[in-house]
């Protein structure tokens, strides 16, 4: 609709708009309930064929194994900082961080405070630009598990394809939270993946923690229940009260992207949108950079700063009088972001490309 802005946020991000008026229409009574999804038993039928379709839609779209538990959490990813070593090791286990940029790194301190992680590659001294090839950096044969956040969201940086662990029942554990849904995953790579909702498949408030079965059982005994995997797995997300109506919500999101053709075909539309930006900062004649090698760029957040980087604040300041909003850097490295999740349309990068072009025309 005509007061809609194109919304360049990192997250919470732009939902789909028909996902947006699908809530919108059942919001009061949904579906002839008599009652919102906000206002019903978590353990009533309507909400029990939401939280299994929402699950039944996800698994549909990343092929999701029959041996991965999918749980629907809160806390935030920021959470499964420490649900993860808490649950996949003990107190004296040594694990593997490879930190390619900020949520990396938190991962890694929070982990420091349950178990032994190392540090088995930094990115930091190349300010978070790169990701080496994986047979530059040492594992340790001994830990439980290889951590990485597959998609840097303040940084930029995206994994292309993932390491290896090297060791005995050593599993990959991936942050998602920025690339989740963006592309099709093999999932059996994983041990787990977990992902907070609020960039790609729905507001904030639930985080998605897709995990093999094996893996889940063994947490640490100081463990509080509300981060023990094996309460949540038995207990099908509905140990205590969920956020009923952020699953929703993921629901309608999920069968949106399976209405579009899947995870492949929501894959070539980031594609497309990513390069047109892309392009259009390295045509730019080093008026517009982007700091991260161009191999491990990311299809969803694009940092990029003005060569006169006095102009950057009126750049952001302009877009939004356009209606391309939350353009502004993460505080902690400055400079613009365009965050092109899923939900952002085609018009949207097409619009902000027009744009730059035009701001150069005009302060070359
Ligand atoms: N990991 C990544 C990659 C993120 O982008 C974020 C949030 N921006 C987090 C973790 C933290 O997520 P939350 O705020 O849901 O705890």
């Amino acid at each position: 609709s005509q007061e809609r802005v194109f919304n360049f946020a990192a997250g919470p991000a732009t939902l789909p708009e028909n996902v947006l008026l699908k809530a919108q229409s059942d919001l009061v009574n949904w579906r002839a309930s008599g009652m919102s999804i906000m206002e019903m038993s978590h353990r009533g039928k309507e909400f029990l064929s939401v939280i299994q379709k929402a699950e039944s839609d996800l698994r549909a779209l990343l092929r999701v194994p029959d041996d991965y538990e999918v749980l629907f959490l809160q806390g935030g990813a920021t959470t499964q900082f420490a649900a993860i070593p808490l649950n996949l090791c003990t107190s004296q286990d040594s694990v593997d961080y490879m930190v390619t940029g900020a949520w990396g790194d938190k991962a890694f301190k929070e982990a420091q405070k349950f178990c032994k992680p190392n540090l088995v590659w930094s990115g930091k001294a190349n300010k978070y630009t790169t990701i080496p090839s994986f047979d530059e950096f040492e594992q340790d044969p001994d830990a439980k598990y290889l951590h990485i956040c597959a998609n840097e969201t303040i940084h930029g940086v995206e994994f292309k394809n993932y390491p290896v662990p090297k060791g005995k029942d050593k599993v990959l554990v991936a942050d998602m939270s920025s690339n989740f849904c963006s592309k099709p995953v093999d999932v059996s790579k994983f041990g787990v993946i977990y992902a907070g909702a609020q960039k790609n498949v729905g507001p904030s408030g639930v985080t998605i923690v897709i995990i093999r079965k094996d893996l889940i059982g063994n947490a640490q005994a100081i463990t509080p229940v509300m981060l023990d995997f094996k309460i949540h797995a038995d207990n099908k997300s509905l140990y205590n009260t969920p956020p009923c109506f952020a699953i929703y919500m993921c629901g309608l999101v999920f069968e949106d992207l399976l209405e579009q053709g899947g995870l492949e075909s929501v894959e070539k539309k980031n594609l497309k949108k990513a390069s047109l930006l892309y392009g259009t900062i390295d045509g730019s004649g080093g008026f517009y950079k982007c700091p991260v090698e161009k191999s491990v760029r990311s299809l969803m957040n694009v940092p990029f700063t003005l060569e006169k980087s006095d102009l950057e604040a009126e750049f952001i300041k302009e877009a939004a009088k356009e209606g391309m909003v939350q353009l502004k850097g993460h505080r902690s490295v400055g400079g613009v972001r365009a965050s092109i999740y899923n939900a952002m349309p085609l018009a949207g990068v097409e619009k902000l490309v027009a744009f730059m072009k035009d701001f150069q025309a005009k302060h070359a």
